[in-house]
């Protein structure tokens, strides 16, 4: 195939909301292409348990990822594993840009590339970053068994991590720097029933100790009285929110002050045809459920924004037959 081929749909992103993208784009006959750099279905895969899929109780997060992109595959959805540097909206068509100077062209983009967890920026995060701090309970916590780890932030990742985590080392301690969890209440009474973790209230890390064996110590201060002391632990979870992925936002998008995309409700930007969804959207809550609903909002949205530019350009009259018409 030409790389300059014309696409209907470019989906960039594969994770719940790219893949359902997908699934309602080949479903309009749309000529799509997916394109992910990493694993099909995103951070879901990083879910040991997936519990607020509707239709299924418990699933594993990889398995519902790994659903997500058969589903897609079964309509004939082209997914290409490559790593988009560039998209450049475009009055007649937008373009999106690979690292190895190739071009895609299409009607309609829909942008669909998450984000990544944020860091805390303390002393010894970055250096001791798969040496005992992680990001990812499903992915590191079987390092830590019959361990102590510190787990940071009081959301609902935190909670569901430590929840995992829990069930593998021997103490899980979260640090959180209010007197109260920012997690729903559900999490919180599990939270509050594991007697292996303990919740140490108003209380911040400053910096991330090792040895040469990796992390040995967290260094912690009440955000209270401003006392100082030191926790012994095996590893550091950070778990403190999350920041949009939107170094592919083109320059004049709309844009909130946290580095979100805001769109209309059909999920469109300010540039017509390149939609924006899932946890890169402006949106009140940041869910699995929410960004497949996006991705089936933004497909429908441009298959008809796709139809009705291939209308106009069917009526479009040659210039020398305007002059005929005229
Ligand atoms: P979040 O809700 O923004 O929570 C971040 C937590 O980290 C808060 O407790 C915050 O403290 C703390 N924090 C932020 N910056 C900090 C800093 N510099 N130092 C220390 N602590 C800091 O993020 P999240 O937990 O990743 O959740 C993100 C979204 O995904 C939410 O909408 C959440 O509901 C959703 N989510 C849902 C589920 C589920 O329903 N199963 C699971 C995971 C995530 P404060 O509380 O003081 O602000």
């Amino acid at each position: 195939m030409s790389e300059s081929e014309m696409y209907d749909l470019i989906i960039v992103g594969g994770g719940p909301g790219g893949l359902s993208a997908g699934i309602y784009a080949m479903r309009a006959a749309l000529k799509t292409i997916l394109i992910e750099m990493g694993a099909p279905g995103g951070q879901v895969n990083n879910s040991d348990s997936v519990e607020n899929w509707p239709g299924d109780e418990h699933i594993g997060g990889a398995e519902l990822a790994m659903k997500f992109s058969l589903h897609a595959q079964s309509y004939g959805l082209e997914i290409r594993s490559d790593e988009v540097v560039e998209l450049e909206p475009g009055l007649d068509f937008h373009t999106v840009k690979f690292h190895d100077g190739s071009v895609l062209r299409s009607h309609a983009i829909i942008l669909a590339t998450g984000g990544n967890p944020r860091k805390i920026g303390i002393p010894g995060e970055e250096d001791l970053y798969g040496k005992g701090v992680s990001y990812c309970a499903v992915c590191d916590g079987f390092f830590f068994r019959d361990k102590t780890v510190a787990v940071i932030g009081g959301g609902d990742t935190a909670a569901e991590e430590s929840l995992y985590l829990a069930k593998l080392a021997k103490q899980v301690y979260i640090v959180h720097r209010r007197d109260a969890l920012r997690a729903g209440a559900l999490l919180q009474q599990r939270v509050k029933a594991e007697c292996n973790i303990e919740v140490l209230w108003n209380t911040v890390p400053t910096a991330i100790k090792a040895d040469d064996s990796g992390v040995r110590a967290v260094d912690l201060k009440d955000t209270q009285t401003g006392a100082q002391r030191e926790l012994a632990t095996d590893g550091v979870f950070i778990f403190i929110g999350f920041d949009p992925n939107n170094k592919l936002v083109p320059a004049g998008t709309n844009m909130n002050a946290d580095g979100y995309v805001v769109t209309d409700g059909k999920c469109e930007t300010n540039f017509p045809g390149i939609y924006v969804i899932g946890d890169l959207r402006e949106k009140y809550a940041r869910q699995i459920v929410l960004s497949a609903a996006d991705g089936c909002t933004a497909a429908l949205a441009a298959a008809h924004y796709v139809e009705t530019r291939k209308a106009s350009e069917t009526c479009e009259l040659p210039s020398e037959l305007e002059d005929v018409a005229s």
